[in-house]
């Protein structure tokens, strides 16, 4: 089996020659290593080999590994936060990509001590069973939130139903990107939005080409974890 460093390595030159072959600058394709279920060991591995951002999926996972890992790791939460449990991010999560309520944004206005970098997270196919805003309410929800000082959205994030074949993510991914030219057209929000966190191992090369900013590999990184 190859090593976590072995594997970074090999992702990164996919993203480079990714962003290379659709005329993209490969510096401006962020990687986040999801590291849900993973050892702190294996975390570390990665972190040596370079890696600086991580991504966890239950808020008591991520602060119980934040706190006992290096310091400059930028943590994102990119699972669904429930608001009882938001505390647990403070003072360790310098990202929220899974903004996905006026409620738990009314939570993070009142207990943020700072502002937090957030993402929005659309539902981009319409599932049930995901969370998310839906795509046409995400200008009457940035609208909502404009004057929350502790919510910094720089953009989006959405997972799309799972294909074997990652073309099939494209028209998702297509969508995502128009729907923050759209928010941008209509600046009714104070900043422009930036960021289209979207792709994960099996899709990331089709996301680059339509735009994503932050990827979020898990499975290409690390070794199988163990079922939850
Ligand atoms: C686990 C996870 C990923 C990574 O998925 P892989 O297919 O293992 O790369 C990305 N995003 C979210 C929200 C996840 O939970």
């Amino acid at each position: 089996m190859k090593t976590i460093a072995q594997n970074l390595l090999e992702l990164r030159q996919s993203i480079f020659h990714a962003a290379r072959g659709c005329g993209r600058d490969p510096k401006t394709i962020k990687l986040l290593a999801a590291s849900k279920s993973q050892t702190l060991e294996s975390i570390q591995e990665a972190y040596n080999a370079g890696q600086r951002v991580f991504g966890e999926n239950y808020a008591q996972e991520l602060r119980e590994k934040a706190s006992q890992l290096p310091r400059d790791i930028e943590w994102h939460m990119i699972g669904n936060v429930q608001r009882k449990n938001f505390k647990h991010l403070l003072g360790h999560c310098q990202w929220l990509d899974t903004l996905d309520s006026l409620e738990l944004a009314e939570t993070i206005e009142r207990r943020s001590l700072e502002p937090i970098n957030t993402l929005v997270q659309i539902n981009i196919a319409d599932e049930t069973s995901k969370s998310g805003i839906a795509p046409e309410q995400l200008l009457p929800f940035l609208q909502s939130i404009r004057d929350f000082n502790k919510i910094k959205v720089l953009g989006m994030m959405c997972l799309p139903p799972f294909f074997e074949d990652p073309e099939q993510s494209r028209p998702y991914f297509q969508q995502m990107r128009t729907l923050l030219q759209s928010a941008n057209a209509a600046k009714n929000f104070p900043h422009q939005l930036t960021e289209l966190s979207m792709g994960m191992s099996h899709d990331f090369h089709v996301a680059i080409q339509e735009g994503a900013t932050i990827i979020r590999v898990g499975s290409a990184l690390f070794p199988p974890r163990s079922p939850l």
